[in-house]
This record gives structure tokens, sequence and C-alpha cells, in this order.
């Protein structure tokens, strides 16, 4: 499997000149299996960019086929759905995967995105591909684009998110784009989900300081992802999802922080990634 980072900040896009080199999107990731399927993580705006590069490829004849799978539908992580280019084209297929369980919910959700009052396209009738929605659940393991794909729920503030894990020949990746552990902290079975993992993409939004004042926001700090990594034995971590306020210094000294948390709990043998938009790595 390969990934390409198209999005990499939370909450909100943070374009300007303190955010160029990783850039400014929101969520999405691209993920390329073995034969060259495409399963897309998240549709933040990041969306927007791989939509245009799309279009070179058979998206843009509208005979592209590809998995969406959403963690939730908070904004920053639907919100480059509506600039997608390749769903305005006929005869583009697409499957959104997300953890909406009544019938219709997760489809309300992207339609009401649409809506007049946030969007001239007004519905997703109007839009040329077509789409299928499908709920996921913890107990059930699904195939997208060949792959294995797993979730769990992950406390995220008042509300929920959804990680994964997706295998193809003996590899795994995990992702955990938006999670925040209360008291009593990490749980088992979130430790469980993630073991062994190869890649784990995981929430470094805040520093310890700003996580601990911030704590109700749902987000994780750079320790406590650290500490996920380790206890879960993955081989490598990669940070991801970083407050839409840190400048590009910023997240160079988030990530040497990092490296010290790994290091400092017995994870020195853990490879550690910074993502940042365009950056593509081998799974
Ligand atoms: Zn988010």
């Amino acid at each position: 499997m390969k990934l390409t980072f198209w999005g990499v900040r939370g909450s909100i896009p943070a374009p300007g000149p303190e955010t160029v080199r990783y850039g400014g999107n929101t969520l999405c990731m691209e993920l390329r299996t073995a034969s060259g399927d495409l399963l897309i993580i998240d549709a933040g705006t990041g969306l927007a960019q791989l939509g245009n590069r799309l279009l070179g490829t058979a998206f843009g004849k509208g005979r592209g086929e590809a998995a969406i799978v959403l963690s939730h539908a908070h904004m920053d992580h639907i919100q480059g759905f509506p600039f997608f280019a390749p769903i305005y084209i006929p005869g583009n297929r697409f499957t959104i995967y997300g953890r909406e369980k009544a019938p219709g919910r997760l489809e309300a959700i992207f339609e009401g995105q649409m809506n007049p009052h946030f969007s001239p396209v007004h519905s997703l009738k109007n839009l040329g591909a077509s789409f299928d929605f499908e709920s996921l659940s913890e107990r059930a393991e699904v195939e997208a684009c060949g792959l294995k794909l797993r979730c769990v729920t992950l406390p995220h503030g008042s509300t929920t998110a959804l990680g994964f894990r997706i295998e193809e020949e003996g590899r795994s990746l995990c992702v955990a784009t938006d999670v925040g552990y209360p008291e009593p902290g990490i749980p088992r079975k979130v430790i469980d989900f993630f073991h062994g993992a190869d890649v784990l993409v995981h929430d470094c939004t805040y520093t310890p300081e700003d996580q601990a004042e911030r704590s109700d926001r749902g987000f994780s700090s750079i320790e406590q992802a650290a500490t996920v990594a380790r206890r879960a034995e993955v081989g490598r971590l990669v940070m991801i999802h970083y407050d839409q306020d840190y400048s590009d210094e910023q997240v160079d000294t988030l990530r040497e922080r990092c490296r010290g948390f790994l290091d400092g709990v017995g994870g020195a043998g853990i490879e550690l990634i910074a993502a940042m938009e365009g950056m593509t790595i081998d799974v």
C-alpha cells in the first residue's frame, strides 16, 4: 500500500506563509492498493487537490471507481467533498463508508452539505457520479478495494470518531485522526486494535500543555500518541491533524518533542514521521 497525504490540519484550513511546508488543508489521505485501486480516507479540503490530480486518470473520463471512508462527519473531514471534481463527471462511482447506522443517515449528511444554504449544487442528485453509502460496524470486517477494513469507535470530545485498521498482503495501516482519551486514559481495546500495525497514523493535534488546557475538545497530545504507539508496538508513528494555529516551526518542534516522548517510553525503535501535504509513504 502507498499512502499520500493531501491534508494534515485539524479543525479548519490554515493557509498562509507560516504553514506552507506542512500545508494548510484539512484531513484527506489517498491510499493506493498493490493493484492501484483507490481508497480515500476522509474528505477534508485536501480532497479538492486530489480530485484535480485524478482528472488526468480514468476519473476524468467517467470511468473511475473509488471508496471513501469517513472517520466522522465534522466539517474538517467532509468539506472537500463539494469541490472534488470527479463527482461531477457522469460514470464515476463512489462507495462512501461511515459510522452512521440509521438507514439514510450518512447520505443525509452529504445531502445536507449540498443544501442551497451551503452550496449552489442544491442536491447530491445534481452530481454526475453515482454513490453508494455503507455503514461500518465494529463487529464486521469489510472488503473495500480488495483491502480488509475494520473500524473501532474512538472517544472524540462530546462525540466519537472511527479509527481504522486496513490490511493488505500481511501489511497493516491503522488510522486515528481524531481521538481524545479521557480519564482513565487509553482504553485497552484501542491498544489491541492498533497492535502490531506497520504504520499508525495518529492524532497529534497538541503539545501536552495545550492539550491539558483544551482536553474537552477531544484531541490527543504528542505524548499520548507516543504512548499509544509504544503500547501498541507499532512499526512507525505518523503524526497528523495539527492544530490550525501551529506554524511550520511549531510542528517541527512538535515532532522533535514527540521523538523525545517515544524514546522516553521505550519506543526508540519506532520510526517517527510528521505528515505533510504531498508526502507519500510505503506501508
Ligand atoms: Zn478533525
